[in-house]
């Protein structure tokens, strides 16, 4: 059968839309088609580490980025109570080679879009297609679509259909029926985006305050906007999930004001904040367990279809965009999830495995066997606290303060866990510095370097 696309992937999100511009400039031909009719710039804020920055200045998003969001110099985490606990560097400031930026997720989604209709092509986008099946022959698969504005199904071929469809993904449904919904921590989110005529702080620093059970993360996204994430524990992990994981639900003020009414510090009024946000939503914190296999013959699945992971270290969205070509490379030994890291020094050696393998199940394969049990280890960490385990181990041992935080956690602790988590999660400081570029011999590419940064400063 002919097939005109190498790719179709399922859904434009983060995920989808960087999957198919780095797939574009390897030279595969890629097709998206999104359930949502009209793409809105929906959701709160989300932070791009190094990682991912690294790998976005690459597609030629460098100065749309630099535009578009916040260049991330710190994270400060606090006690309930509001004492200084600590302050880890971050971007440039902590030494990587690439920032890390905090941006509203509509709008980066919004500008990924924007890129992969310039570089890939006008109609490469396809929206009001909702995946709802697929069946692989030998040399193609057949994706069905329902369209959305003629109700009816549509039928694509390709040689290969990428599950990018989410939390909530269709193409793990089909893989796995009897999976149920996502996996509910416990945890309840309340989040919004407030107007601001001044940043707090610096305006490049993100607030990180509480503990696991309660605790707020502030950031900011833009200028004029800060965002904020209220997670209170309401019930104990794996039970049945309350609500549907659903971005688009309206949570209520009433709900955590009283709950974060005595959290303070001197240069932010969180209740004021909280108070004076014009839309609240509410999100169930939720992820998936892992999966004993991604690819099924000519299928596989990518980002929160194939991983969500509950929103802790700054990790989803660039988990998300680490490109399938990158995770297509020969085999490496597991010795420890931990101390393994994401070793991306053989990116380039994954290009050319993609272009040696081509579009082929081989290829999915490979990509099944790297990335599935580093992500693994993410969502296993993420449900431990991650870095924020930080927070819980102050918490424990103070819980009504304390006269030195260097009587509760040393210095070499915290970094410890932080540093731990930055390896296993793929941000390293020397692995990642030192790692080739997946595009080599791209003369459009562009990189801060220290340089860059004092120039800056
Ligand atoms: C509306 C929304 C708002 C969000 N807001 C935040 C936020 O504020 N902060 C944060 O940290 N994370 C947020 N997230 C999650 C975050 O975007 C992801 O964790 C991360 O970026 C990984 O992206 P992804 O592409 O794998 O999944 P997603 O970003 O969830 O994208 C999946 C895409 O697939 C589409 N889709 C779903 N089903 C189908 C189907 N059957 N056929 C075709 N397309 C389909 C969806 O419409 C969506 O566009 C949000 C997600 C969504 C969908």
């Amino acid at each position: 059968m002919n097939t005109n696309v190498d790719v179709v992937i399922a859904g434009g999100g983060i995920g989808g839309l960087v999957t198919a511009l780095c797939l574009h400039k390897a030279g595969f031909s890629v097709q998206i088609y999104e359930a949502s009719q009209i793409l809105k710039p929906l959701g709160v804020g989300i932070g791009m580490r190094s990682h991912g920055t690294k790998f976005l200045y690459e597609l030629g998003l460098a100065e749309d980025l630099d535009k578009l969001g916040i260049r991330a110099r710190a994270t400060q985490y606090y006690s309930k109570n509001g004492q200084f606990i600590h302050e880890e560097l971050r971007g440039l400031e902590a030494g990587y080679n690439w920032p890390e930026y905090l941006v509203h997720r509509g709008d980066l989604q919004l500008l990924l879009c924007k890129h992969v209709l310039e570089k890939v092509g006008k109609s490469s986008v396809v929206l009001g297609h909702k995946l709802i099946g697929f069946e692989s022959f030998a040399e193609h698969v057949e994706v069905k679509f329902l369209d959305r504005s003629s109700n009816e199904i549509v039928k694509k071929s390709a040689k290969l259909l990428i599950g990018a469809d989410g939390i909530s993904s269709t193409v793990r449904t089909i893989l796995y029926p009897d999976e149920g919904p996502p996996v509910w921590s416990g945890v309840a989110m309340w989040c919004g985006v407030q107007r601001v005529d001044k940043l707090f702080l610096d305006g490049r620093t993100t607030l990180l305050m509480g503990n696991l059970n309660r605790r707020l993360v502030v950031y900011p996204i833009n200028e004029n906007s800060i965002c904020w994430f209220c997670h209170v524990r309401i019930d104990g992990p794996g039970v049945k999930l309350h609500k549907t994981a659903d971005w688009n639900t309206i949570g209520r003020v009433e709900d955590i004001l009283p709950l974060f009414e005595e959290m303070k510090t001197d240069f932010l009024d969180i209740s004021n904040m909280i108070r004076t946000t014009e839309k609240v939503w509410e999100f169930p914190v939720t992820d998936r367990n892992p999966l004993p296999k991604w690819t099924h013959n000519r299928v596989t699945l990518l980002g929160d279809a194939a991983h969500a992971m509950y929103p802790i270290g700054g990790n989803g969205a660039a988990q998300a965009i680490f490109p399938i070509i990158r995770e297509v490379r020969p085999a490496f030994p597991m010795e420890d999830t931990v101390t393994i890291g994401y070793n991306v020094a053989d990116a380039q050696a994954l290009v050319q495995c993609f272009q040696r393998y081509g579009p082929t199940v081989e290829a999915l394969e490979e990509y099944d066997n790297i990335r599935r049990g580093i992500a693994t280890s993410i969502v296993n960490s993420n449900r431990q606290g991650g870095p924020q385990q930080v927070l819980k181990i102050v918490d424990e041992h103070s819980p009504n303060g304390f006269k030195d935080i260097r009587d509760i956690i040393s210095k070499e602790e915290v970094d410890a866990i932080i540093r731990k988590y930055n390896r296993l999660a793929g941000f390293d400081l020397n692995t990642l510095n030192n790692e080739p570029n997946v595009f080599p011999n791209d003369e459009n590419k562009k990189e801060y370097t220290r340089d860059d940064k004092q120039k800056e400063s």
